[in-house]
Formats: structure tokens, sequence, C-alpha cells
């Protein structure tokens, strides 16, 4: 069988998540600190009550692994506008059934979705964390002057005719373009829900704050670099996310686009050291020095703080969102 890369990555992550714990291959921002899901469920109060605090409103995460970044949330936003609490529902959109089992036992009182499609109408808050990344890519590769589609094969990689335009940059050959249909497509059908309700969207993820070339396709199995063609469901297949083409397609689409921001700035601007602070001032002094050497792995420029960004697009009339530059 031969197939373009995307299926190819569509088809082994779906394996791979449906029958790994993803959390022993690699650890994720919410997995690091306890405060990352607090500022985020605290940035969703504050952008809830921009967007005039409609009730109900839906609070939707994306890709949510073991539930931890919503627990988090749930319980900062309790403590700091419990009218937010009664006001939204949580919703999840989650294709594994094994990691929907794990969120249960932790946000019992979700709704799942495959899709945003069977999202129920009305105002919406979404979050997502390291959701774009595991979405599947498709690559260019240039050839002299003409641009070529990988696809996987029996014996690896080929190359075949393109089907559509390759918006790429100036580029020579054997250089790789990528490019993400599903996070394109996911982030248009958020823009035409937000014409209709209110709403915004925030997406934390890797990646560089411009478009470029480059081949990002990475595979992990074991917490180590492994082939990205090895048997599907091995291992975790992620590639880079392309915020400006997010970004682009968002503002195309009729969407406001806040952001891009390096993940460290926009921590940092919403209290990230001040809550670890608080936070250590509880524990034993072993706990405590671990709960801030969590806080600097997220936040300094040098560790997880400027590879990773933050993205949020809103409403057309959405006013500026905290901590993203407006
Ligand atoms: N946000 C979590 C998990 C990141 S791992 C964290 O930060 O810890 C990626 C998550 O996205 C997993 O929950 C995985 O099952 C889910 N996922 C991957 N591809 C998906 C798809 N196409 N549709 C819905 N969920 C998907």
């Amino acid at each position: 069988m031969t197939e373009r890369l995307d299926a190819f990555m569509a088809r082994a992550n779906a394996a791979y998540y449906a029958t790994h714990d993803p959390f022993a291959d690699f650890t994720t921002s919410p997995e690091i600190s306890q405060v990352f899901g607090e500022i985020l469920g605290l940035w969703a109060a504050v952008t809830w009550q921009l967007l005039g605090a409609p009730t109900p409103t839906l609070l939707v995460e994306a890709g949510p692994g073991r539930g931890t970044l919503m627990s988090d949330a749930l319980r900062a936003i309790i403590q700091a506008m419990p009218a937010f609490r009664t006001a939204l529902r949580v919703h999840f959109i989650e294709t594994s059934p094994r990691l929907r089992q794990e969120q249960a036992r932790r946000v019992p009182d979700a709704a799942w979705h495959d899709d945003l499609s069977s999202l129920p109408d009305g105002p919406t808050i979404l979050l997502a964390n390291e959701f774009l990344d595991a979405l599947p890519i498709r690559q260019f590769v240039r050839r002299g002057t003409d641009w070529l589609e990988r696809y996987v094969g029996p014996s690896g990689f080929e190359e075949r005719p393109i089907d559509t335009v390759v918006p790429a940059p100036p580029a020579t050959d054997g250089d790789t373009f990528e490019r993400c249909d599903a996070a394109l497509a996911f982030v248009r059908a958020l823009a035409a829900r937000f014409a209709q309700h209110p709403g915004a969207a925030l997406f934390l993820d890797y990646g560089p704050e411009h478009s470029g070339l480059g081949d990002s396709l990475q595979a992990l199995a074991g917490g180590k670099p492994a082939d990205p063609l090895g048997p599907p469901g091995t291992a975790d297949l992620t590639a880079h996310v392309d915020f400006a083409a997010l970004a682009a397609t968002a503002r195309a689409a009729g969407a406001s686009v806040h952001g891009p921001v390096p993940q460290g700035m926009f921590l940092a601007e919403l209290g990230l050291f001040q809550r670890t602070n608080r936070l250590a001032q509880h524990l034993r002094p072993a706990e405590a020095a671990a709960v801030m050497e969590a806080a600097r792995r997220l936040g300094e420029p040098n560790r997880m703080g400027r590879l990773f960004k933050a993205l949020a697009i809103g409403s057309p009339q959405c006013p500026p969102l905290p901590a993203l530059g407006g």
C-alpha cells in the first residue's frame, strides 16, 4: 500500500494513542506543573468576562491527554470566578478511547466528541495544548523547479506529482515544505463558530513564529527518537506548528488573531512565578524546590519558554485577550 504522508500519520497516531500511555514517551506542560492548567483556567475566566460572560459557555479542550490541564483549570476557576464555573459546560475533543477513560476519572462531568462538528452551538472557549502538533501533515519536496509530494510506500518515502498549490517560500532543490491541512481546517471551523457566537480559542504548541522550509516530522518511542516510518502505532508522530499559517487562515476566515507570543512571556504575564511561589510556601523544602524548577522549565527562554508559543483566535469583535500582546 502507498498512501499520502498525512494519511499515514493520521493512521499511525490513531493507533499510537489508542494503544499507548503517551506520557510514558513524553511529558507535557500540564504534567510538569499544576500551575500551567491553573493559569489557563484563569485565562479562560478573564476571556469569558471579556466576551460578555455568556451563559452557558462551552469550555472545550482539544486533545486533553490525561485530563490534568482541565482539572487544574477548573480548580482555579472555582476559586477565582465561581460564576464562570456555574456558567460553563466542559466538552472534550478526543479520539482515543483509552485517554477518554483517563479524562473521565479527572473530569467526570465532561461530554466527549471526535471532532468539532458534534459540539453544540453556543458561546465557546477552547483550550488546546500540544494538540495541533499531533495532527497529520503533508510534505512537499522541491525537485528542480517543481514541487513533489511525499507518500509512504512499502520501501519508505516516495515522491509523486502534486494536486494542490504549494504556498511555499522561495526554495531550492531538495528543500521541504510542510502544510497541516487538518490544523488549518480546525481553525477555519472555529472561525465559522466564532462568527455566530462569541468565542475564543487558545493554542499552545511547539513551532517557529514564521513559516519556513524544513522537515520537522519527528517520532518518539520510549522517550527516544524513532523512525517516523516505523510500524504505525509504535511511536508518537509530531510536527512543528506553523503559527503564521494558522494566523493567516484564521484572519482570512474572519476571526480576530491574538499573538503569537512565546509561552514563557504568556505564562509569566499571567503570574506563573507568583503563583508558584505561593504554592511553594505550603510545601516542604524539597517539594518547594521541585515546583520552582518546574515553573522555570515551562517559562525560561532556553527551555520551553521560547520554542513554545501561545496563539489565540477569537470572534471578529473580540477585544484584546489576556497576555497575548494586544
Ligand atoms: N493536551 C495534553 C495531551 C497532548 S497529547 C497535554 O498537554 O498533556 C495529544 C492529545 O491529542 C491526546 O489526547 C490525543 O489522544 C489527542 N489527539 C491526537 N490526535 C487527535 C485527533 N485527530 N482528534 C482528537 N484528538 C486527538
